[in-house]
């Protein structure tokens, strides 16, 4: 059936603004890495994208590589912004990015200009876009200029590709190195894509200083550490989850009595709270407005309900976020 589009959708969802940029994220926003992939199933995608936009979720952040296989999440997606979004089409924040191994030789892979423009002009194709509204570079190259990979960034800007630029887990001092050159070069750095959950808090020292500093936005990926950060694990490891899945990211012996023994401490919290453990862990990550938005995942369209309603509760005591520590130092 043809879709349309809840006239509600912009009733509870809360929008941040994006450093000093004017654009606004939902504070919730939803990535293809997983689940969208040409091994999985296109109609589970389908109602998990419906869902996500009827709830006020306006972005949707892919990469070349997503699937397996590499680059299918990306063609999906364009079958679906074909048939059911192209009307919404400019009340979407769609973000891509390049940085990882997407095809063989020495140009797939990596910060060179040549691979990162060769590689949004095919993700363009796949998604039948004429521009990404980010596009990022998804890890720093030890190897190439950062000159080079940033003056990237600021041509597909100039080309109309992307509308902004974006990168994603570079350490706090190649974030400002990389701030400074794409300013000289008159393109704003809009956004910091990094991994960011109450079990790996690394931006907490240095770089959020230097996005703060610099007008930057940010947008955690693995709020939920895959999975781990929601009641998913507390029984083992369920035979449909990612950790059992041969083509998921988590692997099972990261599902370790230690880390389970936290999560259960967190989940009597969540519950004294009001709250599921996600709901709780995704307000953590969006406390005190540090972060622009949490960029969650999603197997099925209940998740996404269920991370949505922890817009309810986003407040902390401070007794809360000390005892948040506590258990996390455990
Ligand atoms: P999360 O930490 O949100 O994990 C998502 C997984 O957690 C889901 O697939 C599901 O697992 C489980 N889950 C989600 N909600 C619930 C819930 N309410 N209750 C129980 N379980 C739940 O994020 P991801 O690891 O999926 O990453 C999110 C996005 O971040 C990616 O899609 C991608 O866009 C981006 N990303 C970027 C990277 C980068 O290098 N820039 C790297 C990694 C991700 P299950 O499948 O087991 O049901």
């Amino acid at each position: 059936m043809a879709y349309l589009a809840s006239d509600k959708r912009y009733d509870t969802m809360k929008y941040n603004r994006t450093g000093d940029s004017g654009l606004l994220l939902p504070a919730i926003s939803l990535g293809l890495w997983h689940n969208f992939g040409g091994v999985d199933t296109y109609e589970n995608g389908r109602a998990m994208l419906r869902r996500a936009f009827d709830l006020g979720i306006t972005h949707f952040d892919l990469a070349n590589n997503y699937g397996p296989p590499p680059g299918s999440a990306e063609t999906m997606f364009g079958q679906m912004l074909a048939t059911d979004f192209k009307p919404y089409r400019d009340e979407m924040v769609i973000s891509s990015k390049a940085g990882y191994h997407m095809w063989n030789g020495p140009y797939g892979e990596w910060g060179s200009k040549k691979y990162l423009i060769a590689s949004l002009d095919q993700s363009l194709k796949r998604m039948g876009l004429d521009y990404v509204d980010i596009f990022y570079s998804h890890r720093p190259d030890p190897n190439t200029p950062l000159e080079e990979t940033m003056g990237a960034l600021d041509q597909i800007v100039r080309q109309g590709k992307a509308l902004y630029v974006g990168i994603s887990s570079y350490s706090a001092e190649q974030t400002a190195e990389a701030t400074r050159i794409l300013n000289d070069l008159g393109t704003p750095m809009l956004i910091h894509q990094p991994s960011y959950s109450m079990l790996n808090r690394w931006i907490e020292d240095g770089l959020q200083d230097v996005l703060e500093k610099n007008g930057i936005g940010s947008i955690a990926f693995c709020p939920l550490q895959q999975g781990l950060l929601t009641n998913k694990y507390l029984g083992g490891v369920p035979e449909d989850s990612r950790a059992a899945k041969s083509t998921g990211a988590l692997d099972t012996n990261q599902v370790t009595e230690e880390v389970i023994q936290k999560v259960k401490q967190l989940n009597d919290m969540a519950a004294e709270r009001e709250q599921t453990l996600a709901q709780m862990s995704l307000a953590w990550v969006l406390r005190e407005g540090r972060v622009t938005s949490a960029l969650i995942g999603a197997s099925r369209v209940s998740q996404i309900e269920d991370n949505v309603a922890a817009l309810n509760n986003l407040a902390f005591s401070s007794e809360e976020l000390t005892k948040i520590d506590g258990i996390l130092k455990g």
